[in-house]
């Protein structure tokens, strides 16, 4: 926020208000004040001067109009006299005049003048008005008050004017004295302003202070600091003010960290969440995407905020948003690649007003990778058991109806038929135990029955029943270190593992092979191998093989009486022991099955 100029700020424009007002004030009280006291001050000085003339004109009528004899004081004499009695100090000047003479002075010192002529427009202007005729005059620097004033032989109105009065009184004396007053009343002024000057600012702030105040909590509010309180100087509006901002400032905070509470619980939730979710705006550009989605379309926030939900999900060719706005069903993204499958499912829900209006679309993707991959091995483990089942079963009933047709009365074909279908029928009786195995792994509570055995003497021992019971000229060669190693495992469970690979590379080694045995330690896991000189396996095909019912020659295994499931057993025997199982296999070279199994080696030191 920019700075309020100076001149423009409230405290300076409400100290000026207030300095102009009382100057207003006390200059107009000034004015009238001395303009009535110079009045009435003049007024009195002349009056003073009036009232005596009026006592003073009587007597030089008199002596005007007296008879003179001798002996007697002159007329000039007794006129002097007079006027000498009527002078007082503000009378400068004062004459008889008669006929534009001089006939008398009250000045003894300037007697001359006597009987000189004496012509005065003021003089002149009162005999001819026959009434005093006044007149403010300047002499050498001071205002004089020229008065002339007639004098009748008679009191009342047919007296005839014989002579004039003339008086000049030092009136600069009242001006003096109004000069005073007035320079009085100037330093009063001026005391008076700087007092006002300082209240005014004082005053002004008691105002500007607050709202000072509340400008810089709105600033700091505005930068997200809600700790600020404005301070409350009184109860008035301003103060009513100030307790409104800081009980809006305390709502505003709670509000704010409600929101922010909000927010950050939802940032949460979407950053959290396994699924993905994207919301659009109404025009359906991407305006949010959590973090799960990001990493499902393998895209970066920045490339794909604004832009198009469809593009984003590369479904631009077949929909537009407003097909996505209506869209009912979920969508499935197929972006699997050659080695690996990754299937999305999309679904879309609207954000819309009461009104109908489109606000926005929210999509919520996830990974049905794993759903998709369970579901088709479902559907291809009930395909497989169901042929799996039928096959011997057709095989039997084929042989059962040849002998039901009478072939049981040929002593010669009967045996060999019975044969069969009692084959046909461990084979099936192996396929459902089988079966029942692997669905006894598959549910929760499989539990292996863990014991500490020599592995060297277990696995030994397992060699030696098939050296002794083998039918085939297979060589046995034993890799088997001298040192004890002991593992914890579920005997019965590996044995069955075992005997499942040994009798594999029985099954595909050729007359004359070798099968060789063996066991190493690596770290913490003792790695044990079964190798033949068998046809070995494609090796498109070797992971495959524990799969379950998988089989590379499917035709070839069923004669030797296998069931496709004694690897993928195998497998989820050797997991749940914490081990892994692989196969390396070269096509008519031979066949390395491997499987490792956890293996402490510090309790093997002890046991050294
Ligand atoms: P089966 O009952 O068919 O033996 P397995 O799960 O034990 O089932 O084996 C699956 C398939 O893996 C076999 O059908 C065979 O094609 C292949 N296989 C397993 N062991 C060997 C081996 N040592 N040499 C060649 N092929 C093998």
């Amino acid at each position: 926020m920019h700075k309020v100029s100076f001149f423009k700020s409230i405290h300076v424009k409400i100290v000026l208000i207030y300095v102009l007002l009382i100057v207003i004030a006390l200059q107009i009280i000034g004015i009238y004040f001395s303009s009535k006291l110079e009045e009435s001050l003049k007024e009195n000085f002349k009056e003073s001067i009036t009232q005596r003339i009026d006592l003073v004109q009587y007597s030089i009528r008199e002596e005007l109009v007296k008879e003179r004899v001798e002996n007697t004081p002159t007329l000039q004499e007794s006129l002097s006299l007079i006027l000498l009695e009527f002078a007082t100090e503000d009378i400068n000047e004062i004459l008889i005049i008669d006929n534009n003479k001089v006939l008398a002075t009250a000045d003894p010192d300037n007697q001359s003048i006597v009987g000189q002529r004496f012509n005065n427009d003021t003089v002149t202007r009162a005999i001819s008005s026959e009434d005093y005729y006044e007149n403010i005059a300047l002499e050498s620097g001071r205002r004089v008050w020229v008065l002339a004033a007639p004098i009748k032989d008679n009191v009342g109105p047919n007296g005839k004017v014989i002579g004039a009065l003339y008086i000049k009184s030092d009136i600069e004396s009242v001006f003096e004295q109004m000069k005073d007053i007035n320079q009085i009343f100037a330093i009063g002024i001026a005391m008076s302003l700087t007092i006002t000057v300082i209240l005014g600012i004082l005053f002004a702030k008691t105002i500007t202070k607050p709202i000072l105040d509340m400008r810089r909590q709105a600033q700091a509010m505005s930068r997200g600091n809600y700790s600020r309180k404005v301070r409350v100087y009184g109860d008035d509006e301003i103060g009513q003010l100030a307790i409104a901002f800081n009980h809006l400032t305390n709502r505003l905070q709670e509000a704010q960290s409600t929101t922010e509470a909000e927010r950050r619980k939802l940032a949460s939730v979407l950053s959290n969440m396994t699924d993905g979710v994207i919301a659009t705006d109404r025009k359906g550009k991407v305006i949010l995407i959590n973090d799960p989605a990001l990493n499902f379309l393998n895209v970066t926030r920045e490339t794909t905020l604004s832009r198009p939900i469809a593009s984003v999900l590369g479904l631009d060719q077949d929909y537009s948003f407003e097909d996505l706005i209506h869209m009912k069903e979920s969508i499935n993204l197929d972006y699997s690649t050659q080695d690996k499958p990754f299937i999305l499912r999309a679904n879309f829900s609207v954000i819309q007003k009461e009104t109908g209006f489109v606000n926005g679309l929210i999509t919520v993707i996830h990974d049905i990778t794993e759903q998709e991959k369970i579901d088709m091995e479902r559907r291809e483990f009930v395909a497989n058991v169901s042929h799996e089942l039928r096959t011997p079963l057709t095989t039997m009933r084929s042989y059962l109806e040849a002998l039901a047709d009478g072939a049981w009365r040929d002593e010669n074909i009967a045996p060999t038929f019975l044969n069969v279908t009692q084959t046909e029928t461990e084979r099936m009786i192996r396929l459902v135990n089988d079966l029942l195995n692997l669905s006894k792994m598959d549910s929760r509570d499989y539990k292996i029955n863990k014991e500490f055995v020599e592995f060297n003497k277990f696995f030994n021992r397992i060699i030696d029943r098939f050296e002794m019971s083998k039918s085939q000229n297979v060589k046995f060669n034993r890799y088997i270190p001298d040192t004890s190693y002991f593992v914890e495992v579920d005997t019965d469970k590996l044995t069955q593992v075992i005997d499942n690979i040994i009798s594999n590379a029985l099954k595909y080694s050729p007359d004359g092979g070798n099968i060789r045995f063996g066991f190493t330690v690596q770290e913490n896991m003792l790695k044990v191998m079964v190798s033949d000189d068998g046809m070995g396996i494609p090796k498109e095909n070797v992971n495959k093989i524990f799969d379950r019912f998988y089989r590379v020659d499917r035709a070839r295994s069923r004669a030797m009486g296998g069931t496709g499931l004694g690897l993928a057993i195998a497998k989820e025997m050797i997991e749940a022991h914490g081990g892994k199982i692989w196969a390396e296999s070269e096509e008519g070279v031979g066949t390395t099955i491997f499987f490792t199994l956890p293996f402490e080696l510090d309790e093997a030191g002890d046991w050294e």
